[in-house]
């Protein structure tokens, strides 16, 4: 059996990990450029498990990261350790002793324990096959993440010429590139740069003429998404408590994460977000290093991120699970002030001529309607071989929940702005044919007893409402159908499509339905009450609230009986009728005292379904 699959249980390598193991092992340095998720720790890991009695020693500036990959190590039989600030002083000494004694196959170090002047000293004694430098970025004073600590590094190749060192990072430029090769005094390295194409993210920008209008593209934007997990991402930390406010006005749970909280509540929403207890977290920057889920399906900033680097690190926390990803970006002139109000504050005139840079990178970016993948790709130096992709707002137009008239009230018809212009009749997808293949999908599978996505991808279903094929031919020319496929299901396909040009339309949009929603969904068939099952399932009201309220606006239930009592739900329906169901803060400030936002919440979702439901079948 191979190592990788007898420790990691992997059958195949990414792209790229063979090469660079087979790089590492052969003794050489190197420079690896990868996208968050695409594997890098595995680079350094699987050297380490081969050799040894030798240990591959990891420069990492992230805690958190340190300890639950020393937890994963150990758990596969592979002896590790780290040392750093977090770490009681007592076991340092043990730690140094085993390892002087080659006891540990990883060692990973934090830049600060590495600049003690003792480290060095005992370093020499342990038995090093080779350096990885994680997060190499932050050397480099043009990236985004400079930190001065890392500039301690220079000295791993002064005092140990002999030793490999290999540099890992998510996020260079190619000047940062250079920098990292220059300043780590990497000889001849071998050198891997990934691609920072990312096609399953939909990168959507769209500038907000305030924070009013920020709040209902948010709330548009949840909506789109009815399941699944959010990031949020707020400028200050003000605007964090101030959004989950909002939110929370509007029936939405959210939790904050932000450096002033307390370490223990920051670690407790981190954990009901990462468990799906709630499905919006609205953080920070502070919030992201490390974190490790790939079923993100939206990352939403509220504000210009401060360079191109950091929105795309930031953005590219969705779709790690490589399925369809929304990353929208709702900027306000206004920032582009608060950011040159900022710089001008920079003392180091180096230091402002770069932050200034990064501004410009980044404004340019959101202003111009060119292709924002390709964008991004040319900013990490990278050409691309095409000119227009399928997942942004200016090659693909914005999404039918985000599109507007007047005001902000999002409607189904309207198209807008400069993404329009720039944007060809014929390059806008068909809703309602996406729609209806979706449904020809749920349903095929169903037949064949086989998840959606074995029948064909959703990448696939976006050429196909592209191409529109009316031959077999024309389908099997359709990226993501292959031999096997056109032959199983081509003839659906056509039979399908040639429905819709006759007028067929999908019955209803579905969504797949999460964990924690099929457990409600269970709790409620078996009749339980909102504040029973929220007991039941260790949660709040509010989150059950939520959840129950996302199943009946998607139509899998009914209100529970029992949820909401008669009186108070006809006095609802009827504030519905005269306020509208777009906010809740308005039906709960028209409503006497006593009946609650979940309630409130829970027939909100049964007007809003029986409208839709109405307006579907008028059509
Ligand atoms: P990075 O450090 O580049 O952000 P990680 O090393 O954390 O990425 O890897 C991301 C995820 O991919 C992890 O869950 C890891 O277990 C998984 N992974 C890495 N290599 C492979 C592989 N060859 N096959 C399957 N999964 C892999
Ligand atoms: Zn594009």
């Amino acid at each position: 059996m191979s190592v990788l699959e007898r420790y990691w249980g992997y059958s195949t390598f990414r792209p790229m990990q063979e090469r660079i193991v087979a790089s590492l092992l052969g003794g050489r340095d190197a420079c690896v450029v990868m996208p968050t998720g695409g594997g890098k720790s595995l680079c350094y890991q699987l050297p380490a498990a081969v050799s040894e009695g030798r240990t591959v020693i990891v420069v990492s500036p992230l805690i958190a990261l340190m300890q639950d990959q020393v937890v994963q190590l150990t758990a596969m039989g592979i002896p590790a350790a780290f040392l750093n600030s977090s770490l009681e002083s007592r076991k340092q000494p043990e730690i140094m002793a085993k390892a002087a004694h080659g006891g540990y196959r990883l060692l990973y170090l934090s830049p600060e324990r590495l600049a003690r002047p003792d480290t060095f000293a005992w370093l020499e004694r342990v038995p090093i096959s080779l350096f990885a430098i994680d997060e190499a970025h932050c050397i480099s004073e043009w990236g985004h993440e400079f930190r001065p600590d890392y500039r301690q590094l220079k000295r791993l190749r002064q005092h140990f010429p002999e030793r490999p060192l290999a540099a890992f990072t998510a996020s260079a430029t190619r000047r940062v590139r250079h920098d990292i090769i220059e300043q780590l005094g990497l000889r001849a390295p071998d050198k891997y740069i990934a691609s920072f194409h990312r096609a399953n993210l939909n990168y959507l920008v769209m500038e907000c003429a305030g924070e009013t209008e920020q709040t209902e593209r948010l709330l548009a934007a949840l909506r789109a998404h009815p399941s699944g997990n959010i990031i949020v991402y707020a400028p200050t930390i003000k605007r964090v408590e101030q959004t989950v406010a909002e939110l929370a006005a509007e029936g939405v749970v959210a939790v904050p994460y932000n450096a002033k909280l307390p370490a223990e509540e920051r670690r407790r929403n981190q954990e009901r977000w990462m468990s799906d207890d709630v499905r919006v977290l609205v953080g920070t920057v502070a919030f992201g290093l490390g974190i490790n889920k790939a079923a993100v399906r939206a990352v939403i900033h509220l504000a210009l991120p401060k360079s191109v680097e950091q929105f795309y690190q930031e953005a590219g926390r969705a779709g790690r699970d490589g399925l369809p990803a929304d990353c929208l970006l709702l900027w306000q002139r206004r920032d582009s002030g608060l950011h040159g109000h900022f710089i001008a504050q920079i003392q180091d005139a180096g230091e402002k001529e770069r932050a200034w840079k990064r501004y410009s990178e980044v404004q340019d970016f959101v202003a111009r309607p060119r292709c924002r993948h390709r964008q991004v790709c040319l900013h990490f130096g990278e050409t691309p071989k095409w000119q227009e992709c399928q997942g942004c707002d200016v090659c693909s137009g914005l999404p039918a929940w985000l599109k507007t008239d007047n005001g902000f009230a999002p409607t189904r018809s309207a198209r807008l702005g400069f993404a329009t212009a720039a944007n060809p009749q014929g390059a806008v997808p068909d809703e309602q044919l996406k729609d209806y293949l979706r449904e020809w999908r749920r349903k095929t599978a169903a037949d064949q007893g086989v998840p959606a996505f074995v029948v064909m991808h959703d990448t696939t279903l976006d050429e196909l409402c592209r191409a529109r094929p009316t031959t077999l031919a024309e389908v099997r020319a359709v990226a993501g159908i292959g031999e096997k496929k056109l032959a199983t299901y081509g003839r659906g396909l056509l039979d399908a499509m040639r429905r819709y040009q006759e007028g067929a339309r999908a019955a209803e949009r579905r969504v797949s339905m999460s964990l924690p929603e099929r457990d409600t969904l269970r709790c409620l068939r078996e009749g339980r009450s909102l504040a029973e099952i929220a007991a039941l399932r260790a949660r709040t009201v509010g989150t059950i609230a939520e959840t129950v309220a996302a199943l009946i606006e998607r139509g899998e239930t009914e209100v529970p009986d029992g949820c909401v009592d008669v009186e108070k739900r006809r006095a609802i329906e009827e504030q519905c009728a005269r306020l509208g169901t777009e906010r809740l803060r308005p039906l709960k400030d028209a409503l006497p005292e006593e009946i609650s936002f979940d309630e409130i919440r829970v027939v909100v979702a049964s007007v809003r379904r029986a409208k839709e439901s109405g307006g579907r079948r008028a059509v």
